[in-house]
């Protein structure tokens, strides 16, 4: 059950940023991570369905209920921790089916675990994805 709360979290957190760094010779680089630009909270509001949410991934199946559990047991140390130092798979997580459109263009978006999300990056089209997608719901049912 998400509270508005909640949906305005994962909202901000998909919200896209831009990290300035410098680096030793005193240059400032930009690294854009894209996310939302023009999308609105009641926008986003809009689009959410917690129903789709909880069908799980959209290519593996993998449930939110899942995700956290193979996130907790990386956390707790029985297993190598590939969380990004728990930035990552405690949640499903939003993925542009066709990562070609911009975040913006929501009926691009589903729900997708972090292990789809990470091995489908901006590469595979959801289509090429498929076989992977098999692949990793047995190995992720399999833990
Ligand atoms: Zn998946």
């Amino acid at each position: 059950m998400f509270t508005r709360q909640d949906r305005l979290k994962i909202f901000n957190q998909k919200k896209k940023k831009v990290e300035r760094r410098t680096n030793k010779e005193g240059i400032i680089t930009e690294k854009v991570i894209p996310g939302f630009e023009n999308t609105t909270f009641e926008q986003f509001e809009e689009w959410f369905d917690e129903t789709t949410f909880n069908q799980g991934c959209n290519y593996c199946g993998t449930t939110n209920h899942r995700s956290l559990e193979l996130y907790q047991m990386q956390r707790a140390g029985l297993r190598p921790d590939a969380t990004r130092g728990g930035k990552r798979g405690k949640r499903l997580e939003l993925d542009r089916v066709d990562p070609r459109q911009p975040y913006d263009n929501l009926q691009n978006l589903v729900w997708c675990c972090y292990w789809c999300n990470n091995a489908k990056s901006n590469f595979f089209t959801a289509e090429e994805f498929k076989p992977i997608a098999v692949a990793m719901r047995a190995a992720l049912s399999a833990i």
